[in-house]
């Protein structure tokens, strides 16, 4: 019984235990006043950089989960982003994918992508690993939030 329980049950269970981090991070920001995504950047089952929706609270065109986690994992070598996962609550958009693209993150494992989907196809197109966990409690968060607040949801996204 090598093989028990099967490698596939182990991953799904690391993604949900990540994938919980970056919730910690959406709730964080959602409490600051700001847009409830969060995310979490792992390197060989370590987290080594967190990142909530930072729009609001820093007043910045940038700071979407993703990329505050980017920056929290500070600067790194392009041989250690391959071997990072990165989560996030939310399906990455545009500028997102493309730092992903960048640096050559292999696998995005993320919430959901019911209220929002990035260029997924695309980032799959260019080598990309996409996981979907299709989470009701990142559903929910992202539901009640753009419900609350349409118009800053509209500004997250670019429309
Ligand atoms: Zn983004």
């Amino acid at each position: 019984m090598e093989n028990f329980p099967p490698r596939e049950v182990m991953a799904k269970k690391q993604h949900l235990k990540f994938i919980k981090e970056a919730m910690k991070e959406a709730l964080r920001s959602h409490a600051e006043g700001g847009i409830p995504i969060g995310s979490v950047l792992v390197k060989n089952g370590t987290i080594i950089g967190r990142g909530r929706n930072r729009r609001v609270q820093k007043d910045s065109a940038v700071l979407h989960a993703e990329m505050d986690c980017l920056e929290s994992a500070g600067r790194l070598a392009s041989k250690d982003y391959k071997k990072c996962v990165i989560y996030s609550t939310l399906s990455p958009c545009s500028m997102c994918v493309g730092a992903i693209l960048l640096y050559k993150i292999p696998v995005v494992v993320i919430g959901e992508n019911e209220t929002f989907r990035g260029p997924e196809a695309y980032a799959r197109r260019r080598g990309v690993k996409m996981i979907n966990l299709n989470l009701p409690e990142c559903k929910k968060m992202m539901r009640d939030f753009i419900s609350e607040t349409p118009q800053l949801w509209s500004e997250d996204i670019g429309e």
